[in-house]
């Protein structure tokens, strides 16, 4: 079969360069050149399918009129058909080499007619020697496997932004933005799996695929002027053969190389194959350090690259760097890129109304993509990020504009304040509010009497006292006669707010219910057939809040505690359960002002930053684990005065295995027997069943279990203010925001208080986390340094707030381009609330692809 297509295809390449010869006047063929191709690509089309079919099929095309067309037309067909036929020859290589893929055949090859017509627009860079290009392999980092190679295959590219964009783009065939990165040479299904890991699967996914950084390959030098220990780009010639040399167990292989100026060594080490990778008379570009070894200049283990016909893409420039996968090297990538830039960036539509543009002077989103892949220099480097970085906040700050808008605009609950019963209900409170408190209580209670409904986050450290400001708010919800519900994470939080809420309302003839998912399922149905008929008020509650199973009579108010546990989703969905319900969220997760904006743009904030008073902060130490006893004698000294203390497990809750149980398990055990004989060790995790949890958290509270070995169960919430020791094993296991919440299940009382790190830290950034905590008690600080250690993605997770992710933006270091974006997206929501313009098409399409985002954009 192949062997017919072959010859087909030989049939339809010959035809073209005469045609083209004389002049496209469809003289080529007698009986019409047209007609000829059309049947023979038919012909070759039948023989195969899947690609290569819609390959020949797009041939037959370009020929049904091709006699009517006008003769720049008929050029540019004969041209788009080379490409395809050259595409098609190539993959038809492909499929024959297999998928060893290292014979030369499978280098794609360039017909002597596309270099011919390519020629005139680029006056560039042919490979003088096409034998170099097709043999060899580019890479010649140890990655073997690399037989394709940019500059080989493709004469035309090259690398000057006005080249990359020359009418060259126009003249090949273009891509489109959602089709597949196979149509691209050199990717075939194995590659193709590779660029998924790394998120790649179309055209567009590839424009979008940023360096992960640049190299600054300008200072190009000849090795007379090299310095040793300067990194530099050298370009040279192999001028003696490879060889290895066996020293000390080591293997050491030479590659002699020169230029007119002087001589090297390349050398590599136990690699005994990179010997095959030269050849006397190769030009290299070798990047690297230099070093002089017995008076010898010497590059040891380099990044080599062989100079073909596209040089200037691959040094004297800044060369991005892209981040990979086992099995990708960077040139290929960076080839792949490029080619896709070149064939693909021109089918762009421009997403920015030229309003816009001008106004925050942002280059053209086209522009833009060449210069963040092949860069002209830093400035435009820097103007290209600008740009994207723009459109990835713009897209963001949208979203949160019109979900503000939207709330703004829907009508929700009015409820009646009476300020007398809320003073009376303040009064009756066993401790004075603070100032911070009753500040937000106002700000909440003002926000719930207008008549379109609150969305707002509450945001307090941990202790601040955010559970009784939630109170007094559902307390005026039920008054108004409405439901409030009031969700925690998990079920010991929920247990608890339900014993803090019935302390709270005391003496109120209020309904307060309790549903968590552990409930026997005839409890259960009791439990969900009061909120059903509105004899429960207060409903306290985990995710079973949200379960179909519950409905409610009249939710009027919702709180949602530790909303950093919670998806939109989630949220949505108690939301959903009542008509247009004031909204609390409460958090303690201190979050750094950048990332409110980005995350929480959509809400109203109320701060609490006030402790009550006579809060102690606990005092931080950090032991390397051959000290571990210390903090067992330190635990000891609290447990005399009384007082209670916490061990804490490394464990993830949710991922809770039954070895780690096990060995939080023995570890108890071996601190009752062995270090607290004579006091009461008690254990709590999270694969407890709830009624034990209950039970070991009520012996806890009145001190019948005096240390409580535990898993990060007790992260959020969990109030004791007995325990005034907790000690973290293996410390460097947990992020700094877990760390400085665990530390806050001691800070509950006028006791001093103390926490005790136990770890050997192996990495910098476990060590700096480690210090941090040692160094500060405050939230904000902890919030600023774990955003700058870990990246605003793990710290609040945009993905499950349904918002887009951010690739290139950092919300740290870009705050300016953020303020801009935010100004810029509340302007075009107050003058399109439903982006309906022309000119924000592009804009539409955006939110409208984000889960959510279509409801967002609704004309109502
Ligand atoms: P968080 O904000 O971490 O959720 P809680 O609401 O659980 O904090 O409050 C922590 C502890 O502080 C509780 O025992 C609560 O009764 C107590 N508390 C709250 N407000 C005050 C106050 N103004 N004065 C003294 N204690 C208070
Ligand atoms: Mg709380």
């Amino acid at each position: 079969m192949s062997a017919e297509l072959l010859a087909i295809l030989e049939k339809l390449e010959k035809p073209i360069a005469i045609e083209e010869r004389t002049g496209c006047r469809n003289f080529a063929v007698i009986g019409g050149f047209d007609k000829y191709m059309v049947a023979w690509a038919k012909r070759a089309s039948e023989l195969c399918d899947g690609e290569l079919r819609q390959s020949l099929d797009e041939l037959a095309k370009l020929f049904v009129d091709y006699s009517q067309v006008d003769i720049t037309e008929k050029r540019r067909r004969l041209l788009h058909a080379k490409i395809l036929l050259n595409r098609i020859r190539q993959s038809l290589n492909d499929s024959l080499a297999g998928s060893t893929q290292t014979q030369p055949t499978s280098v794609p090859q360039v017909s002597p007619a596309t270099e011919q017509v390519t020629k005139p627009t680029i006056n560039a860079v042919q490979p003088e020697n096409k034998q170099t290009s097709q043999g060899f392999s580019g890479t010649i980092v140890p990655q073997r496997t690399e037989p394709t190679k940019l500059p080989a295959s493709r004469p035309t590219v090259a690398i000057s932004q006005s080249q990359i964009s020359s009418p060259r783009s126009s003249v090949t065939s273009p891509l489109s933005l959602s089709d597949s990165v196979r149509y691209l040479k050199g990717v075939g299904p194995q590659r193709a799996k590779l660029l998924k890991r790394l998120g790649v699967e179309t055209i567009g996914d590839l424009l979008h695929f940023y360096p992960r950084r640049y190299e600054d390959r300008r200072n190009l030098k000849t090795l007379a002027e090299v310095v040793p220990g300067e990194k530099v780009v050298v370009q040279v010639q192999v001028i003696g053969n490879p060889f290895t040399e066996e020293r000390k167990h080591l293997l050491i292989t030479k590659v002699p190389v020169g230029d007119a100026t002087g001589r090297a060594f390349l050398v590599w080490f136990n690699q005994p194959y990179m010997e095959k990778k030269f050849r006397i008379g190769q030009r290299l570009f070798v990047f690297g350090k230099a070093t002089q070894v017995f008076g010898q200049l010497t590059f040891q283990t380099p990044e080599v690259e062989e100079i073909t016909g596209d040089a200037n893409l691959q040094v004297g420039r800044l060369v991005p760097v892209y981040p990979l996968t086992e099995g990708l090297s960077q040139n290929f990538v960076r080839s792949l890129v490029q080619e896709t830039v070149w064939r693909a960036v021109d089918r762009l539509e421009e997403t920015l109304p030229e309003t816009v543009r001008q106004r925050y002077n942002l280059m053209l989103l086209r522009e833009a993509l060449r210069q963040i892949h092949f860069p002209d220099d830093d400035e435009k480097l820097e103007a290209a990020r600008r740009r994207i970085v723009f459109d990835e906040f713009l897209t963001l700050q949208l979203v949160l504009a019109l979900r503000k808008k939207g709330i703004k605009e829907h009508e929700g609950i009015a409820f009646q304040v009476d300020w007398e019963a809320v003073e009376r209900f303040i009064r009756l409170l066993p401790f004075e509010l603070t100032n911070d408190q009753r500040k937000v209580i106002n700000e909440i209670l003002s926000d719930m009497q207008k008549p379109h409904p609150m969305n707002r986050l509450l945001h307090g450290e941990v202790g601040s006292g955010k559970t009784v400001v939630a109170a007094i708010a559902m307390f005026v919800a039920v008054q108004n006669g409405y439901q409030a519900a009031f969700m925690a994470p998990t079920e010991i939080l929920a247990e608890q707010h339900y014993r803090v809420l019935q302390e709270l309302f005391r003496g109120h003839e209020i309904n307060i219910v309790q549903l968590v998912g552990s409930l026997t399922p005839a409890n259960k149905r009791k439990v969900r057939m009061k909120i059903r008929e509105g004899m429960a008020q207060i409903i306290v509650g985990t995710h079973a809040l949200i379960e179909e199973a519950t409905e409610f009579y009249r939710l009027g108010f919702v709180v949602v505690d530790e909303q950093h546990r919670f998806g939109v989703m989630q949220r949505a969905k108690l939301i959903w359960k009542g008509q247009s319900p004031d909204v609390l969220i409460m958090t303690a997760t201190p979050i750094p002002r950048t990332l409110a904006l980005t995350v929480y743009g959509d809400l109203d904030v109320s701060v609490i930053r006030e402790l009550p008073p006579g809060r102690q902060r606990a005092k931080t130490y950090w032991l390397h684990t051959s000290k571990r006893m210390l903090a067992y004698e330190f635990i000891r000294k609290e447990l005399a005065k009384g007082h209670q203390a916490y061990v804490v497990c490394p464990l993830i809750e949710e991922s809770e295995k039954l070895d780690d149980v096990q060995s939080v398990y023995r570890h108890a055990e071996w601190l009752q027997q062995s270090v607290f004989p004579d006091y009461k060790v008690g254990v709590l995790h999270g694969r407890m069943p709830g009624y034990e949890k209950d039970k070991i958290m009520d012996a806890f509270r009145c001190n019948e279990i005096h240390v409580l070995v535990t898993t990060t169960v007790i992260e959020v919430g969990v109030d004791v203010p007995n325990a005034t020791v907790m000690v973290v094993e293996d410390a460097d296991r947990f992020g700094l925001a877990q760390l400085h919440q665990l530390r806050g299940r001691v800070e509950r009382s006028e006791h001093p208080c103390y926490c005790v790190l136990i770890a050997d830290p192996s990495t910098d950034e476990a060590r700096e986390r480690l210090r941090v905590m040692t160094r500060t008690n405050d939230g904000f600080v902890i919030a600023e340094h774990d955003l700058r250690l870990r990246g605003p993605g793990e710290l609040l997770g945009t993905r499950q707030h349904g918002l887009p992710d951010l690739k290139l933006a950092d919300i740290i270091k870009d705050v300016d381009i953020l303020m801009q974006a935010k100004d810029c997206a509340e302007w075009i929501v107050e003058i399109d609330p439903h982006l309906q313009r022309p000119e924000h098409k592009a804009l539409r399409e955006k939110v409208e692809s984000l889960e959510g985002g279509a409801e967002l954009l609704r004309v109502s």
